[in-house]
C-alpha cells in the first residue's frame, strides 16, 4: 500500500467513523497523477488554486497537462485552453477510472477557494439537476436564517445563481434540461411573476404544504429572464429538450413577460 505525497498517509478513507455501532471500514482513495505521484482525492484537490494556475504536481514538480485529442487538438488555435486536460488513475470504493480528467473538476474546486459564497448556489444547482424539491426549500431557508461574517448570497441570489463554469446556466436552465418538472414549478413559485392562479392545484398545495412564502418578485428579477452563455432563456432549452418540457412552454408558463 502506497502512501499520499502530500500527507504521508495510506492511501485509504475512514467511512462509517461516525457510527459506533460498526467497525471502521477502509476504502481504497488513490488518485495517481500522469507523473506517478500518488495523493488522497482531498489532498490534492486542496491544492487546486495553485494546481489549476501552474499544471504542475505539487510534490514533484512535473508537467502534469496533457493535450487531448480531438478536434481542437488539430486546431492549434483552440488546442491552447479547451483541449487540455489532466488524466488521472483514480481507485476509490468503486474501483478503478483510468484517463480520468480531473481538471474541469480541479477548476471548479478553484473557483470555489477564491468565491467560498458560491459554494451554496452550486449545491443548489445539483439538487435542481437532480430534482431535489426538498433539499433546495433547506438550502433556501438555510440561507435566510444565515449570519455571521462570511460573505454569502441572499436567497434571490441564490435562486438567481449563473454558474460561470458551466455555460452561465441558471438553476431553472437546468432542471428544464433535465426535465425536472417539480423544480421547474418551485423556482417560477418563488421567483417568477407567474400568477399563482396558473400553478396546477398539486403544485400549491405542496409548496404551502412546505409553508413557501410567495416572494413578490418585480418582473425584472423573474428568473425565466435569464439567459445562458449561448444566450438562451430556460424557455429556449425546453424547446430543444422537447417532450414534456416543449409541453410545459407550450401552455406559456416559461415565456419571459406577461402570461396571457
Ligand atoms: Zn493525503
Ligand atoms: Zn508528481
Amino acid at each position: 500500500m502506497g502512501t499520499c505525497s502530500a500527507c504521508r498517509e495510506p492511501l485509504v478513507l475512514q467511512v462509517n467513523d461516525g457510527d459506533e455501532d460498526e467497525e471502521p471500514q477502509v476504502v481504497p482513495d488513490d488518485l495517481e497523477a500522469p507523473c506517478g505521484c500518488h495523493f488522497h482525492w482531498q489532498c490534492l484537490f486542496d491544492q487546486a488554486s495553485e494546481l489549476v494556475i501552474s499544471l504542475r504536481c505539487p510534490s514533484c514538480g512535473a508537467e502534469l497537462a496533457t493535450s487531448t485529442s480531438g478536434p481542437s487538438a488539430a486546431n492549434p488555435l483552440l488546442a491552447s485552453s479547451a483541449g487540455v486536460a489532466i488524466l488521472t488513475t483514480y481507485t476509490n470504493e468503486g474501483g478503478i477510472q483510468e484517463h480520468y480528467d480531473i481538471l474541469p473538476e480541479i477548476t471548479e474546486e478553484a473557483y470555489l477557494d477564491a468565491n467560498p459564497e458560491a459554494r451554496p448556489a452550486r449545491a443548489y444547482h445539483v439538487m435542481c439537476s437532480e430534482g431535489d424539491v426538498g433539499g433546495i426549500v433547506e438550502l433556501l431557508r438555510d440561507a435566510e436564517r444565515a449570519d455571521g461574517d462570511e460573505p454569502r448570497l441572499s436567497t434571490l441570489q441564490l435562486v438567481r445563481y449563473q454558474d460561470p463554469l458551466g455555460g452561465s446556466k441558471s438553476g431553472l436552465h437546468l432542471a428544464v434540461e433535465r426535465r425536472q418538472t417539480d423544480v421547474v414549478w418551485l423556482l417560477l413559485w418563488i421567483a417568477s411573476t407567474l400568477p399563482a392562479g396558473v400553478f396546477p392545484d398539486p403544485v400549491r398545495q405542496a409548496v404551502e404544504t412546505m409553508g413557501i412564502q410567495r416572494p413578490s418578485i418585480p418582473s425584472s428579477d423573474d428568473i425565466r429572464a435569464l439567459r445562458d452563455n449561448r444566450g438562451r432563456t430556460a424557455e429556449a432549452v425546453a424547446a430543444q429538450t422537447g417532450g414534456r418540457m416543449a409541453a410545459m412552454m407550450d401552455t406559456g408558463v416559461l415565456y419571459p413577460g406577461p402570461y396571457e
